[in-house]
């Protein structure tokens, strides 16, 4: 692989790049103009080594995690490339592969803010929506087209589009695209673009599969490496708390007391765990939303267009449904139910601590899940502080099949038992080891595993 640049992630911009400034990476002075209004002072590392080389028009790997301001690495300079040529009806002259709808989403505002001051066309392509706009939208040709592959390469295959004049096209997350079986779409799409073009591919991880998807795709690319790639970036204040399975839910309200989580992603592993935590948060007064799989397409943006906006302080999410999520001011980060995959970590954790900004993250750790904490920290070679919830009863027993009469068979706020009380019915499992968040143990035969 051509020369790695590696920079280090941990080191701050101002004192790797001195007399760093965007104004010295030769952008098109309007795209300065945008980047000024949204208020960046100076390039983040990724931005400071991408810029150059993809002005200069060779292919690049840039191997970076979310957060480090990737999408403006390759927006902008392609931006100052698309002004500088010609736009021509009918034509698509960029493409940009993304793995899911709302990064697209994410990637198309970015987009937007960015080209501000230029007259280009952007379009998007995605599925869960009706597909009339978007063929009309392929028909009349772009300067630049976002899109997930499935989606593409199913409109692609009718004909719709010209993608003969393809000059640029980014694959962005390729990790998660080939995590996500993507693979063969991407190579199904790639064969009808133009040999002659610049390739872009930014991946949060270096594996063999990427260097072999690099290697695919690619010609002779200038690689860009920012940080360590394991670790999570530093900006992100992280915490354990070790705490029974059954008594999550009742943590998670407590944590929620505090006004300092004021914007709050909470991840489960499960689409059915993630609905039940932010029931269980609604009934207890706290506005939440959800993001997942089994959401329409139009739920999913209103839940984070609520988010965004502040009508909701608590956004649950998948991983999965979470890799698109570029919100500003996600002040924590909690783990209700703990990554089995250290890379799911370390993405979930870069929804906070964006950029230059100071994020925490929370993982609620019960005894079931100690080995993959453990797995983690071996992962990131450091070992995640455990903190111990000031006031919170460690003790309170597991809820009972039948709710006992006694306590009113309800847990209210001020009492952790159990979360959001007993549930009955199905629901309530008996406690295997399975990861859905919140499920119940049946009280009597449970005794809570303790931490040392
Ligand atoms: P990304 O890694 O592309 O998901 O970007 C992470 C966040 O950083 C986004 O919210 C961007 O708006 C923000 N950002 C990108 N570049 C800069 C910069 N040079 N200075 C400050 N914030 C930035």
């Amino acid at each position: 692989m051509a020369g790695i640049y590696r920079l280090d992630f941990f080191v701050r911009p101002k004192d790797c790049f001195p007399t760093m400034d965007f104004r010295n990476l030769g952008l098109d002075p309007r795209v300065l103009r945008a980047v000024d209004d949204a208020g960046y002072t100076e390039p983040t590392p990724i931005q400071a080594a991408a810029i150059p080389v993809i002005l200069s028009g060779r292919d690049l790997i840039g191997i970076a995690q979310t957060g480090t301001g990737k999408t403006a690495a390759f927006t902008l300079p392609l931006l100052t490339r698309l002004a500088a040529g010609h736009s021509s009806p009918g034509h698509i002259r960029t493409l940009v592969l993304a793995p899911t709808r709302e990064l697209v989403v994410q990637i198309h505002d970015n987009v937007r803010d960015y080209a501000r001051h230029l007259s280009l066309s952007v379009a998007t392509v995605f599925g869960g929506v009706g597909e009339k706009p978007q063929i009309e939208a392929l028909r009349r040709g772009a300067d630049l087209v976002i899109a997930t592959p499935g989606r593409l390469l199913d409109l692609m295959g009718r004909r719709y589009g010209n993608f003969s004049g393809i000059g640029h096209l980014v694959l962005d997350e390729a990790d998660r695209m080939l995590d996500m079986g993507f693979l063969p779409a991407i190579r199904d799409v790639v064969r009808q673009l133009p040999r002659r073009r610049q390739t872009l591919l930014f991946s949060a991880t270096l594996s063999r599969e990427i260097e072999a998807v690099a290697g695919e795709f690619l010609q002779s690319p200038q690689s860009v490496e920012i940080g360590r790639r394991s670790n999570p970036a530093e900006t992100v204040d992280q915490s354990v708390y070790e705490v029974p399975r059954h008594l999550k839910g009742a943590m998670l309200q407590q944590l929620l007391r505090d006004p300092a989580l004021g914007m709050v992603l909470v991840f489960a592993r499960m689409k059915h765990g993630a609905d039940r935590i932010a029931r269980r948060l609604e009934q207890h007064g706290v506005r939440t939303a959800t993001l997942h799989s089994n959401r329409s397409q139009n739920q999913r943006l209103r839940a984070l267009a609520e988010f965004k906006g502040g009508a909701v302080r608590v956004l649950v999410a998948t991983d999965i449904a979470a890799r698109g999520i570029d919100v500003d001011g996600i002040t924590h980060v909690v783990n209700y139910d703990f990554p089995p995959a250290p890379e799911d970590y370390v993405h979930r954790i870069g929804r906070t601590g964006r950029a230059q900004a100071v994020g925490s993250a929370i993982s609620l750790v019960s005894p079931d899940e100690a080995d993959d904490l453990r797995a983690l920290e071996r992962f990131i070679r450091r070992t995640l502080p455990r903190r111990r919830l000031e006031g919170f009863d460690y003790s309170a027993p597991a809820p009972a099949a039948t709710p006992d009469p006694q306590r009113g068979g309800r847990g209210g706020q001020g009492r952790p038992s159990g979360g959001a009380g007993p549930r009955r019915g199905p629901e309530s499992r008996p406690a295997t080891g399975g990861r859905t968040g919140g499920s119940s143990p049946r009280g009597g035969t449970f005794r809570p595993r303790r931490f040392r």
